[in-house]
């Protein structure tokens, strides 16, 4: 009989990806939609990388490759990783894979299961949530609140731990709402961890996408052993499509992970690691010129929509992304989120995208042109005044 696992029911999804496609299918009806629901920089890779890229495709670089990466790869991920993180990464700790998201999946797979709990910001990105589901555990949601600047305590994590803690996920700076655990918070969280023996996973995605603040890592305060710290190239280096990340992992989760490599995807095209080396070893001037718009951009949302009544925004400390509290518009997320895009040609997601804490709150990415930031600013404007602000 041909049926579906029932295991599916348990996996989520990104509503970004479904935002997307409802917004392409009003532009071919003929409808003009701006896009600030996506979470990729707008920027091209930069030259250089594409260059690397091609020039390996051209050497002949298209054969499959070692499972856990390239070692020319693992070798400067290890390096960066040591030198961004103070601490000391061996690139055999370093696994390669199509994108930072795998190490989410595998990571999860890996580690957890039923009767296990795994805590993990709420708002946050949703395929965290999805993934403990699909492992059969369960999901302690730890609120990431606007009153604490969009991070939780130390406190908040203590009285979520308890003995079946098998996993703790923290994610800086963060999506959606941009917040970061800032040094001070990351060494607190540290010292919580550091008396339970459960998994970390830093998903650090965003590390180099930081305003006025230094980056922290969980990993730096004695507990890389087992951590799963992960990276990759898609924000830093515009390589969304590219598909490249990695991880320095503990010891143990090394071998289970690559065999996990090899039953799913076998290993990262080799063209593209190479151009992940050109990425992490070569000049940063469009990487800072691109931080440089992002900040600009930033500034000029925050300013627009603190000046819509019913709308309130703290300025975000990392990421390309703004959280606004939109409680005094009257509206759920979910509805404001579907008439922005039905009636006002804006694409934004609702906070509720991200986990039930995320309601009274929208996401929008500012990777899109300050013209058309701007126009949507306007559009979102124009909405709300035709809306019974409360
Ligand atoms: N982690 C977070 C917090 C993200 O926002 C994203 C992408 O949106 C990822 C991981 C996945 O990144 P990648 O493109 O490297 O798979």
């Amino acid at each position: 009989m041909t049926r579906l696992a029932s295991s599916l029911d348990r996996l989520g999804t990104e509503t970004a990806f479904e935002v997307l496609a409802r917004a392409k299918a009003l532009e071919a009806q003929g409808r003009q939609v701006i896009h600030l629901e996506i979470g990729e920089p707008d920027f091209a890779t930069p030259g250089h990388i594409v260059e690397a890229g091609m020039r390996a495709l051209r050497d002949g670089h298209t054969h499959y490759c070692p499972a856990p990466g390239l070692p020319e790869l693992r070798e400067v991920c290890a390096e960066h990783l040591s030198r961004t993180r103070g601490i000391s990464v061996e690139p055999s700790s370093v696994l390669v894979a199509p994108g930072a998201k795998p190490f989410l999946y595998f990571g999860v797979l890996a580690t957890c299961e039923a009767g296990d709990e795994v805590i993990y910001p709420n708002p946050g990105f949703p395929i965290y949530e999805s993934v403990i589901r699909y492992a059969g555990a369960t999901p302690v949601p730890l609120p990431i609140t606007e009153d604490r600047g969009f991070a939780f305590s130390a406190a908040d994590l203590a009285e979520r731990l308890t003995p079946r803690t098998r996993m703790v996920i923290l994610n800086s700076p963060a999506n959606p709402t941009g917040g970061i655990l800032d040094p001070q918070l990351t060494a607190e969280i540290a010292a919580v961890l550091q008396g339970h023996d459960c998994w970390i996973l830093t998903d650090e995605v965003y590390s180099e996408m930081l305003y006025d603040a230094a980056h922290a890592s969980v990993a730096a305060h004695g507990l890389l052993e087992r951590t799963i710290l992960l990276d990759g190239f898609s924000k830093t280096f515009a390589m969304t499509g590219w598909r490249l990340g990695y991880a320095a992992l503990p010891r143990p989760l090394i071998e289970p992970i690559t065999r996990l490599i090899i039953n799913s995807v076998s290993c990262t095209a080799p063209a593209v690691q190479l151009a992940g080396v050109a990425a992490l070893t070569g000049p940063r001037v469009e990487v800072d010129a691109m931080l440089r718009q992002f900040r600009i951009r930033r500034d000029a949302v925050v300013a627009g929509l603190n000046a819509i009544p019913g709308i309130t925004c703290v300025i975000p400390r990392g990421a390309f992304y703004v959280f606004p509290n939109i409680t005094g518009t009257g509206l759920s997320a979910r509805d404001l989120a579907d008439r922005l895009l039905e009636e006002a040609g804006v694409a934004v997601l609702a906070g509720t995208a991200f986990g039930a804490h995320g309601e009274g709150y929208l996401r929008l990415s500012y990777a899109n042109s300050l013209e058309n930031i701007e126009q949507a600013l306007a559009a979102i404007e124009g909405l709300l005044s035709g809306v019974a602000v409360a």
